[in-house]
Order: C-alpha cells, then structure tokens, then sequence
C-alpha cells in the first residue's frame, strides 16, 4: 500500500512534470473508484492550469485557480506520466489526465487495480480546502516543524491506546503507516506496547525526531529511484529492504546486538520490536 513517503515520491516527481500546465482532457473510463469520481469533472477542469501539486497526508492535492483536484492512491494506485501519445489502456487504467506544457503535452495515467483510490473535486480557496471533510481531521505533517515532542507529548496525554495504536491512527500526525511506526518506535527504544499517555517528554522527542527521520529517510531512498517510480507501481518494497526491525522476526536485534526482534499482532497489524532494547 502507498504511504506517505511513496506520495511524496510521485508528488516530486510529478511537480515538475505538470506544475504550470493547462488542463486539454480528462479521460475517466472507470468512475468507481472508493467513491464515484464526480460527473463532470472532465467539464470543470477543461482550460484551468494547474498552480501547484501538493500533498496532505496522502492526498494530492492538485490545485487549480478554481478549486483542487484531490487524489489518493488507495491500496494499489500509481500514477504515472506519459511525454505524447501514451499506450493503449490496460484494464486497470481508469483515469487520463492530458496537460499541456510548453515543452508538450503529458499524460498522467492513474492505474487502480483494486480501486480503493479516489479523484474528487474540491471547489474554492485555501480555506474550504482546509475545511473538507477528508482533510480537516489529518493529524500534523511529520515533516512539519510543528510536528515535535512537544505536540507528541500534549496529543498523547490521557491516551490508553498503545503508542504504536495512537501513531496509526493519523490524528496526532499523519503518514506513519505500519511499516514506519515499527521502524520510528525501534530507532526511539520505545516498546509499541507502551500506553501513549504515559510515555515522557524527553521520549516523546526521541520518538518525534525518530518518526521525521525513518520518513525522511524512506522518501530519499525513493527519491534516489525516482527515474523508475515515475514508471512503476508505487509499492513501498524500496523502503522494505532498509527497514530495521520489520520482517525480522527471529533475527538478532541490529540496534543492541543482543535481542531476538520479535512479531506481535497489535488491533490486527503486525508490529515487530526488540524486548531488550525497547523500553515501556
Ligand atoms: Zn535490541
């Protein structure tokens, strides 16, 4: 599944690609994806040019003079740019998005096979946005200043669910998905066991600069493989191979040397963490 990391990934690869362009077609073969891409999007967004892609969470946000394009990849999405004239569709091919540049024309083809992902339509300026109902409950961005151990540590207070619980949840701070809450709770010696609420500040700072550098690090590492991204399917395998403790049940612990990495199932998600080095 895409997370945080992969969107930026597509977001910087695609920036260049169509930031400035103006919209010639869009192609929806498929209308039902998560929720019905809306009828007559192709008509809304025929001549506008595209300011800026942004993302928010793991959304894209396209944003036009007259409103925003909102995209999210789902379980199985991409996104992927064509200089000209693209190939025939495949079958999973369910939505063609034609700019127009000064450099020529690109085609941005969404592929869903499993079509959890979305393309909505947001009308209005910077505040509606922040006020639509899929954006307004996202936790702060991790890479964020504002996302510290500070905000951790008063977001967390009162909070019984296990640290590992409250950091998927993505109202505190969004984007650390399974993968990566493993990975930021092994970097900072926190046991994913341990009740958020009780976890102290100095912890909560450790964990805060853990979470931004596992995800700075998971977007560089696709960044340094971006010329194959742009044409490939998103997944998150090229952050797999550096992971640290996930997928390493039964292996010795490469942050003490002494610990066994262990797997544990945490509200149905596989967690995986050193007894001996990750403190409650
Ligand atoms: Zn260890």
């Amino acid at each position: 599944m895409p997370e945080l990391p992969e969107v930026e990934v597509t977001r910087r690869a695609l920036a260049p690609e169509v930031e400035g362009g103006v919209v010639r077609a869009l192609v929806v073969r498929e209308r039902r994806l998560r929720w019905p891409v809306p009828r007559g999007l192709a008509r809304t967004l025929a001549g506008q040019r595209l300011l800026r892609l942004d993302r928010r969470g793991k959304y894209l946000l396209w944003r036009f003079e007259g409103g925003t394009l909102i995209s999210h990849l789902g379980m199985s999405g991409s996104w992927r740019v064509h200089r000209g004239v693209p190939p025939a569709p495949g079958r999973h091919d369910h939505v063609d998005l034609t700019i127009e540049q000064p450099q020529g024309v690109r085609v941005l083809r969404l592929t869903d096979p499993r079509r959890f992902g979305a393309l909505l339509w947001a009308a209005g300026d910077d505040a509606a946005l922040r006020g639509n109902a899929l954006l307004a409950r996202l936790g702060v961005e991790p890479l964020d200043p504002a996302f510290d151990g500070e905000l951790l540590h008063c977001r967390t207070r009162g909070r019984r669910t296990s640290i590992k619980q409250a950091l998927l949840a993505g109202d505190i701070v969004v984007g650390v998905g399974n993968i990566y809450a493993s990975e930021s709770l092994f970097e900072a010696g926190i046991d994913p066991r341990t009740p958020a609420g009780r976890l102290s500040r100095p912890r909560c700072a450790r964990l805060a600069a853990a979470i931004r550098d596992v995800l700075g690090r998971a977007i560089d590492a696709g960044g340094s493989s971006l010329r194959d991204f742009v044409g490939a399917d998103g997944r998150s395998g090229y952050f797999i191979s550096a992971a640290r403790v996930y997928e390493r049940n039964g292996l010795g612990c490469l942050r003490c040397k002494k610990g066994l990495v262990r797997r544990i199932v945490q509200a149905g998600r596989a967690t995986y963490f050193c007894p001996s080095c990750q403190r409650r």
